[in-house]
């Protein structure tokens, strides 16, 4: 069997991986955009700030592809993917078919429609590609301002700082991580952010970026202005769907996708950030891994259903270790809440409790329960005789 892969980020790479685990017959063959292997996304940051040197930013050793005998080609993207004949369609006029096709292309970088977006001096963080560009940017000591404060724009914050630049954080929102903390833990969050020497703006929109050649700053909503000689945007990102649009394949705020990850047609799969599952757009590494992997099984024709991830994110955010896990801010009836907060150590905890069952967790300050608490949101565990005694320290979670 021959399997083409399209993508070689977490998603693509880890299907081979899997692929190749479970037959070491077929042949698989990566078809690349980037010119580099694959590397984790979160070692960017890390370069940035100058604590990863550039040989350690690689998931895996030199050969690695050649001892697994998968086929990889760098820097040559898939332009056509023509479901009928069972090919894709690569610059000239190559064309290579495949018996299953796995669509792993990701998501990009979204850039709002901010006046002076196109403007050299602006930049966004995906790639290894646009981590240099950031770091030849900060070259000569600007002042950087940061657009977006969720996850990415207070990493990339982190990592300018420590490289000695003055960061101006700009959100739109009235708290930090608004996906991930409630109103009690974004405070928290921000008042470590702040002592890192990284200011932060809430609630405000950009409305222009100025200059003319060079950066001069943001004009925001209300007339005040952030001065800043190089403007990172941190707003997200968007599926990369044209691809498979343009085969015909269905498509809504992702490439949907059914329980096996088999795409509208029945010979090609798709796992990632690209892909929309039972309605989820996920854009996180433990999906991506999941799903990944998951895929390879389908892919080599072993049954296994994919159920969904829930979402979870452990990470030191600015040096402060943050644990997101499920439904944290819930809205609606039917859900009941319980925080616990010691001024003195800095530890926050919440819980999210819906029918007896733990549906969400958020952990600042401290590492310890999270993989316990991680669990046991994931299961759904019930916990309706132990939510007043399930936030102290000494909670021995065997008990659950
Ligand atoms: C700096 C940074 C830090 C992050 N930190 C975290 C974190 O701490 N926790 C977390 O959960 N998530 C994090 N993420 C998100 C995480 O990296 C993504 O969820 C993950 O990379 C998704 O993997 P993927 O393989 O689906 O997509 P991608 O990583 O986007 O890979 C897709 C690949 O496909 C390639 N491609 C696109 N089109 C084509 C084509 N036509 N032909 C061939 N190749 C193509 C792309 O160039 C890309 O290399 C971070 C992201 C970034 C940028």
């Amino acid at each position: 069997m021959k399997v083409i892969i399209i993508g070689n980020g977490l998603a693509g790479t880890m299907a081979a991986k899997t692929v190749r685990e479970l037959d070491s017959q077929s042949e698989i063959l990566i078809f690349a955009e980037e010119r580099h292997h694959y590397y984790p996304r979160p070692n960017l940051i890390e370069y940035i700030a100058g604590k990863l040197p550039y040989e350690r930013i690689f998931a895996f050793s030199e050969g690695w592809q050649t001892r697994q005998k998968i086929d990889i080609e760098l820097e040559n993207p898939v332009r056509k993917i023509l479901p009928k004949s069972k090919e894709v369609e690569l610059a000239g006029t190559r064309r290579e078919s495949y018996d299953k096709l796995l669509i792993a292309n990701g998501a990009s970088s979204f850039v709002p429609p901010i006046q002076g977006a196109g403007q050299r001096g602006v930049f966004s963080l995906r790639t290894l590609d646009d981590a240099q560009a950031i770091l030849e940017g900060l070259q000569s000591g600007r002042r950087v301002a940061v657009i977006g404060g969720g996850l990415l724009g207070l990493e990339i914050a982190r990592a300018i700082r420590a490289r000695g630049a003055e960061v101006e954080v700009v959100e739109f929102f009235d708290r930090l991580l608004p996906r991930q903390l409630d109103g009690q833990g974004a405070a928290l969050l921000r008042s470590q952010i702040e002592s890192l020497g990284i200011a932060i703006r809430l609630g405000v929109a950009t409305e222009e970026i100025l200059g003319n050649g060079d950066i001069q700053g943001l004009k925001l909503k209300g007339g005040d202005e952030v001065k800043a000689g190089m403007v990172v945007i941190a707003a997200g990102v968007r599926p990369n769907l044209g691809l498979p649009a343009d085969a015909g394949l269905t498509t809504d705020r992702g490439l949907v996708v059914d329980d096996r990850l088999r795409t509208s047609h029945p010979q090609i799969f798709a796992a990632g950030d690209g892909i929309q599952h039972r309605g989820k757009v996920y854009g996180i590494i433990p999906a991506s891994f999941e799903q990944g992997r998951t895929a390879a099984y389908n892919i080599i024709g072993e049954d296994k259903p994919y159920g969904g991830t829930v979402p979870s994110n452990t990470l030191k955010v600015v040096g402060l270790d943050v644990t997101s896990v499920g439904l944290v801010n819930p809205e609606g009836s039917g859900f009941e809440e319980v925080r616990k907060f010691n001024k003195e150590s800095g530890i926050y905890k919440k819980i999210v409790v819906q029918d007896g069952a733990l549906v969400g967790a958020i952990w600042i300050g401290t590492k310890k329960g999270v993989n316990e608490i991680t669990r046991a949101v994931t299961a759904r565990t019930k916990v309706s005789q132990y939510v007043n005694v399930l936030l102290e320290d000494s909670f021995d979670f065997s008990v659950l």
